[in-house]
């Protein structure tokens, strides 16, 4: 199952598209359609010309309503940009390409909107701005469809191009490790409490046991919807309708993660390396205060730089994220970093290590050692991951009295890791490794 989202600036057409291509108003709350403004995310899904069932996530398009976007965008398989052929590109039309650069999202069709309100030179000229504007971006070659919600023009090469798309993109891993982002909290009369979202690494059956977290609430599975219909097993990458029991409505939230029991552990630390936006107005100093964006959690914090004093727009640098509450993260999860004022977005990155130690800064050790952890060979990332247990029950035994010692991975696990690379094979090929598990060191 794969699932696409809207971008794009606001009133280019992005709500009234998906209502043409899925028959489904995204539009769900009465203030959207009393001010006729996409607020929140909508979502709606169809069925494309090769049988594909494919759902959408509509996001908002005005910055007030940004934060609502990126909780949208975090984990979509593709992206279709619309941008109205009367006004062209717009701020928030770069502004989500940057976000959807930042993510990765390499996948993605652009919808060329409103082309019943423009002629065919027009047409054109807005065309090859939205290719150079894609140029440096993941999305570099996407399609360009000129189409109308109002005469049906383009519709169906827009069906035929996101099938296309959806055609090259790689299957959703399941990893044995799913989790969902909560993006959407209700209760149904009947059924009480339900979560929605999109579901990553694994997949979902009903009454299995999860936990919400943050928090660590414990609860269970009791039914699964997908577009609708319930399901015994939810897949990974659908979208998924989770009716949980025994959970008060009021002790959940947008951005928290329903998860399998003892699988996840939320953490106020990440090392990470991020990229700042070549626009962004000025350099991130040190220590500077970010809201962090992943998956559909918004949460503030403060950046250390590890390798720079002053990291300058269009460059990258090792950091280690310090936030101020929680987060649910995994190693390889790229996300999006704002600054509250003025608001805006200045960049992203790739989390590398979801439970770092404190870093000295300017440590090439320590960046080495990130290096090896972002783009290590499997061997190298199954000995780092070696090196941590041994390091860490070596220091238990330094410290001896006093300090319970602890046994097992800190950090990542092992078992995470070789999921996460698809490694499995390969691994047990390694015969340094194959020497470690026969020595039950892992
Ligand atoms: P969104 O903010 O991007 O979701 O934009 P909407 O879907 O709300 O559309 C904004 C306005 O553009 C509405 O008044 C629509 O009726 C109008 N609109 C949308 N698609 C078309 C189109 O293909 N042609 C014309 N002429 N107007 C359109």
């Amino acid at each position: 199952m794969s699932c696409i989202g809207t971008a794009g600036h606001v009133d280019h057409g992005k709500s009234t598209l998906v209502k043409v291509l899925t028959g489904i108003d995204p539009d769900r709350l009465a203030e959207e359609k009393e001010r006729g403004m996409t607020i929140d995310l909508g979502f709606a899904w169809l069925t494309l010309p090769s049988g594909r069932e494919v759902s959408i996530v509509d996001v908002p398009g005005h910055e007030s309503f940004i934060k609502n976007m990126l909780a949208g965008v975090g984990s979509i398989d593709a992206a279709l940009l619309v941008v109205a052929a009367d006004e062209g590109i717009m701020p928030q039309t770069r502004e989500h390409l940057a976000i959807l650069d930042l993510l990765h999202v390499s996948r993605g069709v652009v919808a060329l909107t409103k082309a019943d309100l423009v002629d065919e030179e027009w047409l054109n000229l807005v065309r090859e701005e939205i290719e150079t504007q894609l140029k440096p971006t993941t999305l570099v070659g996407a399609p360009i469809i000129a189409v109308s919600a109002y005469t049906g023009l383009g519709l169906p090469a827009l069906q035929t191009a996101l099938d296309s798309i959806l055609d090259v993109a790689q299957e959703r891993q399941n990893i044995g490790r799913p989790r969902l982002p909560i993006d959407r909290v209700f209760t149904m009369t009947g059924f009480g409490t339900v979560v929605t979202g999109t579901l990553i690494d694994g997949i979902y059956k009903v009454g299995q046991e999860v936990e919400i977290l943050p928090s660590g609430i414990k609860t269970r599975i009791r039914s699964l919807q997908t577009h609708r219909h319930q399901v015994e097993v939810a897949q990974p990458g659908s979208r998924v309708a989770i009716n949980i029991a025994n959970v008060a409505r009021s002790d959940l939230r947008r951005g928290d993660v329903v998860a399998l029991s003892g699988q996840m552990h939320p953490t106020m630390l990440f090392d990470a390396h991020i990229h700042l936006l070549a626009d962004a107005e000025r350099p991130l100093v040190h220590n500077a205060h970010v809201e962090l964006y992943s998956g559909s959690q918004e949460v503030p914090g403060r950046v250390r730089l590890l390798n720079t004093e002053e990291l300058q727009p269009g460059q990258s640098a090792w950091v280690q994220l310090r936030l101020d509450r929680p987060v649910v993260v995994a190693r390889r999860d790229r996300f999006i970093l704002r600054i509250p004022s003025p608001s805006m977005t200045i960049g992203g990155g790739e989390i590398v290590d979801v439970e770092p130690r404190y870093h000295k800064r300017f440590q090439k050790s320590i960046i080495d050692g990130l290096e090896r952890l972002s783009h290590g060979s499997p061997e190298e990332l199954v000995m780092a991951a070696l090196d941590r247990r041994y390091a860490f029950r070596t220091g238990a035994k330094a410290a001896s009295t006093g300090i319970k010692p602890a046994y097992g991975l800190i950090g990542y696990e092992l078992a995470d890791i070789v999921k996460h690379c698809n490694l499995a094979e390969e691994v047990t090929q390694q015969t340094r490794v194959r020497g470690a598990v026969v020595e039950r060191r892992v």
